[in-house]
């Protein structure tokens, strides 16, 4: 094995608790791993979309490896894994594989590295359950209550049409999920080697994403729900149309600023590892709390659909239609949880279209 060693800065314990620091500067190419603490490498993995990467990483466990996370299900990631096995991973055993959430990125190689490693597999139930729903997505009136779901929410039909039209995106980025799976639940301890685990998981970005704590050296991993440097996709889909996702994610927010001390080193699934989880997640509680700020402005003048509050959150972006689709479940995740808080009413209107007003 060739891993490098980074120069991780533990000087970052004593830096003012208000600042985000950034000890390694420079993320792993893609034929290399890098060590961010002892015993554990990061390693980067290519996605095809304007998020470009995602992170993984392994932790010694014992005589072999435990993986956390897989990266997308495609050709070229498999060929990017197997260049890393041939060469700074040569030898290296995976015995436990760890999939934070369902999302493709995360999940998507899990069946391939557990055929190839004969290595055990961990998720959280839901998130388990999650992947197997997303198997068999796609039928006809799934598809009919997605429409009806966009419908509902004051949304273009052609650009209805366009996000419907993409249909089964999600099984051409998962290689097959492995037929059974070890629970992981919140608050359990497990071993990795020397080291201690506590399991957290929190909703909002996943319905029961599973992060990794081990207070004795000080390292979190946050998979997709504290990133360093963009905010997590916060969503509302058809499936669930009343979800309070924006309400879990800022309880799951609040919990870890509580139980997590500011000088861990946190290992995110996107972005470069940091310091300053609780400053990072007052950033991301403020950044939703202003986009519901401005939802209750536009709301105060005239009573307004979610896709006509789609431009007022969105101003700065020229969106796609596939942008439009997160935008879209991003507004409604704001509107659910308003109308949950007290802070919006929603009016229905006779053409089945439903309108929300500032309380
Ligand atoms: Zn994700």
């Amino acid at each position: 094995m060739d891993i490098k060693t980074s120069s991780v800065k533990t000087d970052a314990m004593t830096a003012a608790s208000d600042e985000l620091r950034y000890p390694i500067e420079t993320p792993p190419a893609p034929d290399q791993a890098i060590e961010v603490a002892p015993g554990v490498p990061w390693i980067r993995l290519h996605l095809p979309f304007r998020l470009n990467h995602v992170n993984v990483y392994l932790v010694k466990d014992g005589d072999g490896w435990t993986l956390i996370d897989t990266g997308i299900g495609n050709e070229a990631t498999i060929a990017a894994w197997t260049k890393l096995f041939e060469g700074p991973l040569a030898g290296m055993k995976i015995t436990r594989l760890i999939v934070t959430h369902a999302h493709p990125d995360h999940v998507g190689l899990a069946g391939w590295l557990v055929e190839r490693f004969k290595c055990s597999f961990y998720m959280s139930q839901v998130e388990y359950l999650q992947a197997v729903y997303h198997q068999s997505r796609g039928t006809e009136d799934r598809v009919l209550n997605q429409r009806m779901f966009f419908r509902r929410h004051g949304m273009d039909e052609t650009i209805t049409d366009k996000l419907l039209g993409r249909g089964q995106d999600y099984l051409k980025r998962v290689s097959s999920l492995p037929p059974f799976y070890h629970r992981l639940s919140d608050q359990q301890e497990i071993s990795i080697g020397t080291r201690t685990f506590k399991v957290i998981t929190g909703g909002g970005h996943a319905l029961d994403q599973v992060m990794l704590y081990c207070a004795a050296d000080k390292l979190f991993f946050s998979a997709d729900q504290v990133l360093s440097k963009i905010s997590p996709n916060v969503s509302v889909w058809a499936v669930e149309p009343e979800a309070n996702a924006l309400g879990e994610y800022l309880t799951s927010l609040a919990s870890l600023s509580r139980m997590l001390p500011d000088d861990v080193l946190v290992l995110p699934g996107h972005g470069v590892p940091f310091f300053g989880v609780k400053t990072r997640i007052k950033q991301l509680a403020d950044h939703h709390e202003e986009r519901c700020q401005l939802i209750a402005d536009a709301c105060r003048a005239a009573p307004k659909t979610s896709a006509e509050l789609v431009p007022v959150v969105f101003h700065k972006h020229v969106l796609d239609p596939h942008q439009t689709g997160f935008a879209a479940g991003e507004l409604i995740a704001h509107v659910n949880y308003m109308l949950v808080e007290g802070r919006l009413e929603a009016v229905e209107q006779p053409d089945g279209v439903v309108r929300f007003k500032a309380v």
